[in-house]
């Protein structure tokens, strides 16, 4: 694009009804939010604990900056690593059952971080049709040659091992889908890298906190070994901020060597190390927060069955009612919004073209009478 094409290039957004408009909230993320003066029930956050703007964690954040103070002033590896960090650190990876972790600064960031660190020029990495942007991102900017297999198809993917020659081979999936709620086959996976010499990298920033007790997906589904990278977001379900990667104690200290967004960038502030020791406390202890969830997922998914909503259930806080047209979803979430219910309207290229969806995200804070205000919403778009 040139610099005199822009106007065009926008237009052409909001003609495919593609266009995004950011709104600013005027407090805390929660299961209500007020934005511009009015207040919404929200049903867009992946703050599916309700930790966000948990009392505790706003205390541990600002104990953490009279501790350790705001800005972490330079790169891990010069002087930006805090002990309260090394601590985070020790209990993520003891959480999630690995030897060892390292925090970055998103989930983003570690998926880039992560993929080029182990594979480059004249490798492969195999990746699920519907893995994230930021998997693929990290797999072009690894120069690895990109081949996808269908989604959720481990005998697919099989073929394709098969047949490709490659020096180093990677299999990247998401281990929750993020815009649809589905989970992908470990177990088989984990085998599958074991037969052809491949790592397995697993993206579960829609998993940790939610699966397993809180501890994520790779723990909930027993699978593990040197041959495994794990990634989670803390921006989440944990309600901080950042990610971090998990693996064992060779493969970490590679990748906080090798990984350039973790040598490059400065380190996350330190007190999100302090908040973060808070809501894995919360994580582990409220057990209560995922049967939460897990009810209310029930109660939607019972009403929906019974009416024209073709609603994609999970064991997960996502739960994508797919509507197919951009403008007709659009008009589905403005009209959601006008009764005071925020549900995001989500289009190409975050899914593909024809499967826009309206994506309730569900969040262990949401009262029964949030979900029925939901639920009559919705019936009344159908009506
Ligand atoms: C949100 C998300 C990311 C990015 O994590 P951030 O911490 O938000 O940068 C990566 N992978 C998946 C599957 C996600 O949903």
């Amino acid at each position: 694009m040139q610099p005199g094409e822009l106007d065009a290039a926008l237009a052409a957004l909001d003609a495919r009804a593609e266009r995004r408009h950011r709104v600013a909230l005027a407090g805390p993320q929660g299961p209500e939010i007020v934005i511009d003066g009015r207040r919404y029930l929200n049903f867009s956050s992946n703050d599916y604990l309700g930790l966000a703007g948990h009392p505790r964690l706003v205390e541990a954040a600002a104990a953490g900056a009279r501790a350790w103070g705001v800005g972490s002033g330079a790169s891990a590896l010069v002087t930006g690593h805090f002990e309260v960090q090394r601590q985070a650190e020790r209990a993520l990876a003891g959480f999630a059952g690995c030897e060892a972790a390292l925090l970055l600064e998103s989930g983003y960031a570690a998926n880039l971080a992560a993929i080029p660190a182990l594979v480059g020029r004249g490798d492969t990495v195999f990746a699920d049709r519907l893995n994230h942007a930021s998997l693929n991102d990290g797999c072009l900017l690894s120069r690895a040659r990109l081949c996808r297999f269908r989604h959720n198809d481990p005998d697919h993917l099989e073929y394709l091992l098969k047949r490709t020659p490659a020096n180093a081979r990677l299999i990247a999936v998401d281990a929750v889908y993020s815009m649809d709620g589905d989970e992908a086959p470990l177990a088989r996976l984990a085998e599958l890298a074991e037969r052809y010499d491949a790592w397995l990298y697993l993206d579960d920033a829609h998993g940790f906190g939610v699966l397993g007790d809180g501890r994520g997906s790779m723990v909930e589904q027993g699978v593990g070994g040197e041959r495994i990278l794990y990634m989670a977001t803390l921006g989440k379900a944990a309600g901080v901020g950042g990610a971090f990667l998990a693996g064992n104690r060779r493969l970490i200290d590679w990748l906080a060597n090798r990984a350039r967004p973790y040598v490059f960038s400065t380190a996350q502030p330190p007190l999100l190390a302090a908040a973060l020791l808070a809501s894995l406390e919360l994580i582990a202890g409220e057990p209560w927060r995922r049967a939460r969830l897990a009810s209310l997922a029930a109660r939607l998914a019972q009403h929906c069955h019974t009416r024209p909503l073709a609603l994609k259930t999970s064991r997960t806080a996502i739960h994508p009612l797919i509507i197919g047209d951009n403008l007709q979803t659009l008009n589905m979430s403005r009209r959601l919004r006008e009764a005071g219910i925020w549900v995001p309207a989500i289009r190409p290229p975050t899914v593909a073209p024809g499967s826009a969806r309206l994506r309730i995200s569900l969040c262990a804070a949401h009262r029964d009478e949030d979900l029925t205000r939901l639920i009559e919403a919705l019936d009344s778009l159908v009506a």
